[in-house]
């Protein structure tokens, strides 16, 4: 079945938003032997997975989910296991490409695992473990002779826009945000928004952990960290530009004072293809932009006083210190309280806040001290929303 162009790969989180449309790009493109996939709960997904991709392993974080995984494909060839040793063991089995799109801090040590198995391309959706971790990982990358490839809209935008860099050095990285569902709204009714509002993302459709961020912008916020690690470029190199239309994807800003930016319609399938056949790029399941039909495409300074989550994460954006890890860890809990009704919207800014002064000044140098700051900032916004 292998023929000499089909390559081996893993997609970690294949259930979620990111995951299933680049099972559906594997599927669309043809040329891919698929080892491993991994979900949380999602045992219809994951089944429905199983059969039409033939993985050898299929785990699933949750027991239970499992376990009932497990029964229902007993018909089948693919491994199921579940815990968090499973997850490891796919992530470290032998791949081309490994896809790294668990949502949060949870998809940390698999990604790292999956980095030291050695030799292999990592295309990264999961933000956040850049966030926390991004010199490790820059660092375990070059070691481990494996590449880094943004899946990101934005970065992958930065990314191609590279290609043209020539001999230039980077003046400035324009990174472009839709602004998100309150872009207009005053801040005075921001108090009151349910999740309901905030889960209706204009441009794109999410996992709803980034679609909350993007409604706080604190996705925002992560990404110019994530810039930071993947282009090794400093904060002030860095210009947050809100583009309604989210047509254009990113730019770059040379020497001259060129721009090249990256457009396209806000289709994630076009940066998964790209991070999957680079340095290919061969026809995809997205629509061509037309520009006529789009007609306009403005541009404003963000709000800082409206999203204090983006204004924090500029503001702590080239710490070294725990504070980038905190803030994350923070932002997640925030979110999963915001999620179910325990916190409000306006919560969310105000408890990272208070947070990141309580236990942004922490050293955060290894996994396991990234991984404490992430329990304990977890644990202080528990505390501190009660
Ligand atoms: P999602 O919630 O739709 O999917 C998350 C995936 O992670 C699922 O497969 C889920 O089973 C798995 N997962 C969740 N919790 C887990 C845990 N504790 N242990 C193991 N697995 C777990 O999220 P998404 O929108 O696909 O986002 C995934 C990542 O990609 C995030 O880091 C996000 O910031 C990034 N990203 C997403 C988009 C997008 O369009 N959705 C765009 C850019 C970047
Ligand atoms: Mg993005």
């Amino acid at each position: 079945m292998t023929g000499n162009n089909t390559k081996k790969i893993t997609v970690l989180g294949s259930t979620g938003s990111i995951g299933t449309q680049t099972m559906e790009t594997v599927a669309f493109l043809g040329s891919f032997q698929v080892q491993a996939i991994t979900g949380n709960r999602n045992v219809a997904e994951m089944e429905r997975q199983i059969r039409q991709f033939k993985p050898k392993l299929a785990v699933m974080s949750d027991g239970e989910a499992g376990k009932e995984l497990s029964l229902k494909t007993a018909d089948t060839e693919t491994k199921v296991a579940w815990g968090e040793r499973a997850l490891l063991e796919a992530a470290e089995l032998d791949a081309d490409i490994l896809v790294s799109s668990i949502v949060g801090n949870a998809g940390l040590v698999p990604t790292m695992a999956a980095i030291k198995a050695g030799g292999r391309r990592i295309a990264l959706a999961n933000k956040e473990t850049l966030v926390c971790a991004g010199h490790l990982f820059t660092k375990a990358i070059l070691e481990n002779h494996c590449e880094l490839i943004p899946v990101d809209s934005e970065h992958s935008a930065i990314f191609q826009c590279l290609m043209s860099r020539g001999e230039s050095e980077i003046r400035r990285i324009l990174l472009t945000a839709s602004g998100g569902p309150f872009r207009t709204k005053p801040i005075s009714e921001l108090y009151s928004v349910r999740k309901e509002d905030a889960l209706k993302h204009p441009n794109w459709d999410m996992g709803a952990k980034i679609t909350i961020d993007s409604a706080t912008m604190m996705n925002k916020g992560l990404e110019v960290i994530e810039a930071m690690h993947l282009f090794s470029v400093p904060v002030e190199k860095i210009k947050v530009v809100v583009h309604p239309q989210s047509i254009v994807h990113s730019g770059v800003e040379f020497a001259d004072n060129a721009i090249i930016a990256q457009m396209g319609t806000p289709d994630m399938r076009i940066p998964i293809q790209l991070a999957l056949t680079y340095p290919k790029r061969l026809p995809s399941l997205a629509k061509p932009a037309e520009l006529t039909e789009i007609s306009q495409l403005t541009f404003e300074e963000p709000d800082l006083e409206k999203f204090g989550c983006l204004a924090l994460a500029l503001e702590i954006a080239g710490r070294t210190d725990s504070a980038p890890v905190v803030m994350n860890g923070a932002n997640e809990e925030a979110v999963r309280l915001f999620l179910s009704d325990k916190i409000g919207f306006m919560d969310i800014p105000q408890i990272v806040r208070e947070t990141v002064e309580k236990l942004g000044s922490l050293p955060a140098d290894t996994i396991e001290e990234i991984l404490e700051r992430d329990r304990q900032s977890r644990r202080m916004v528990r505390e501190l929303s009660l």
